[in-house]
């Protein structure tokens, strides 16, 4: 697994198979010592997961997230340690851009914490119970690969979106991005310039229509997705390299063209 730091407050870990990118990110709380650079956030208050947040240890501000998952045990079980390298407080809530099984593993390294998705990824999730578990098993048998224990979603949190979801004082800014699956949401780090796209905007993945996927959803969300990419420093695509947003645009653009051809 290869960690590299975006952003003070995002790491982007990611996974030697598939090469998933798991996305952590940290939100400061105001009179932790550190000042928000910049003004707070407008708006509405953001949807909260997770529940009560604990007093963070010294030199330990504000609030983490953990978006989406590495996927092998090794790596799941180095996750808490990587937190606590980077100084950031342990995760209170877990995100995951889609319901594909590649990216629903955060509960393996951090069973207590609460799950957190769009409504479609949640509603997806209550539609075909166990699947996840069962396209891991499968997965996991055709490598050897053994677990410590069997993945549990628990309560999995629906969250509204469009939406936003406070972290810290900060918030993430939730967008609905479907088509590659029926459900799923993009998610935007406004304060450090980061677009956590879910599996779109690949180098490494072709536009790709998983059951339940449709291509014109898919080209509605790549349109959602143009003014994110423009405005953002840092795309973070589900699998491959992250991409500045010059190269993201060539890719969405790619997408496109390849999308509209295939008739
Ligand atoms: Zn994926």
């Amino acid at each position: 697994m290869r960690a590299v730091s975006l952003h003070r407050d995002v790491l982007v870990a990611t996974s030697a198979v598939l090469q998933v990118n798991c996305v952590i990110v940290r939100g400061v709380v105001a009179g932790d010592g550190e000042a928000l650079d910049g003004p707070a956030q407008a708006g509405g208050p953001g949807e909260s997961i997770g529940g009560a947040r604990e007093a963070p240890a010294p030199g330990q501000a504000g609030e983490t997230f953990v978006i989406d998952s590495p996927v092998l045990p090794d790596e799941l079980a180095t996750l808490p340690a990587l937190l606590e390298q980077a100084r950031f407080p342990a995760p209170s809530g877990l995100l995951a851009t889609h319901g594909d099984w590649d990216h629903l593993l955060g509960r393996l390294a951090f069973p207590g914490v609460a799950l957190g998705c769009a409504e479609s990824t949640a509603e997806r999730l209550q539609a075909a119970p166990g699947e996840a578990q069962r396209e891991l098993r499968a997965f996991d048998k055709g490598l050897l690969i053994e677990r410590p224990r069997p993945l549990a979603l628990g309560s999995v949190q629906a969250l509204p979106v469009p939406g936003r979801c406070a972290v810290g004082d900060r918030e993430l800014e939730l967008y609905p991005a479907d088509g590659h699956t029926p459900d799923g949401m993009a998610i935007v780090i406004p304060w450090a310039r980061v677009l956590v796209a879910g599996d779109y905007l690949s180098t490494v993945e072709p536009p790709t229509l998983n059951d339940g996927g449709s291509r014109e959803a898919y080209l509605a969300t790549l349109e959602r997705l143009r003014p994110l990419v423009a405005s953002a420093e840092h795309i973070v695509p589900g699998h491959g390299p992250v991409l500045n947003a010059a190269r993201a645009l060539e890719v969405l653009e790619e997408n496109v063209a390849s999308l509209t051809q295939a008739t």
